[in-house]
């Protein structure tokens, strides 16, 4: 979509949205981690590696998201990682199913759309349906990485 000039950019998805897609956060490796989960969507060429450490307490203590792609998913990993930060493996099953829900056009609680914060942003995402994917790709890398941390009895 780079036909479109920032200004349009921001116009389309709002300025939450394009603020992680230009400044990504937890984007560096880490050097060892506890989880770690890969996706790839051949159809846009969008790709996604989630890296965790956990702390004692079973909490993700630190994060790196690093993706590739379009500005939907690389604005999704970021404000996923984010998100992730301080969460235990079953607040992020819960954040992981509300965002989700979110995408899926579902009526958000006001409970829901507190515990998704920012991440509320990128329900604008619904009006382009083709990109939906892209920004639940990061989210199926979690939910994959939470299956392999369950099924080691990691957490
Ligand atoms: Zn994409």
């Amino acid at each position: 979509m780079t036909q479109f000039s920032d200004v349009a950019f921001d116009g389309l998805y709002g300025a939450a949205i394009m603020d992680h897609y230009r400044n990504p956060r937890h984007r560096d490796p880490l050097p060892s981690a506890d989880m770690s989960a890969h996706e790839f969507n051949p159809f846009c060429g969008d790709e996604v590696t989630l890296q965790a450490q956990l702390d004692e307490a079973g909490r993700f203590a630190r994060i790196s998201s690093q993706s590739q792609g379009c500005s939907i998913i690389q604005a999704s990993a970021s404000m996923m990682a984010e998100g992730m930060e301080g969460k235990s493996a079953e607040e992020l099953e819960e954040l992981a199913r509300l965002f989700r829900e979110l995408m899926q056009g579902r009526e958000m609680s006001d409970e829901g759309l507190a515990i998704l914060r920012d991440l509320a942003a990128l329900q604008v995402v619904r009006q382009y349906p083709v990109r939906i994917k892209c920004a639940l790709l990061p989210w199926t890398a979690l939910e994959e990485g939470l299956d392999e941390l369950r099924r080691s009895q990691r957490v």
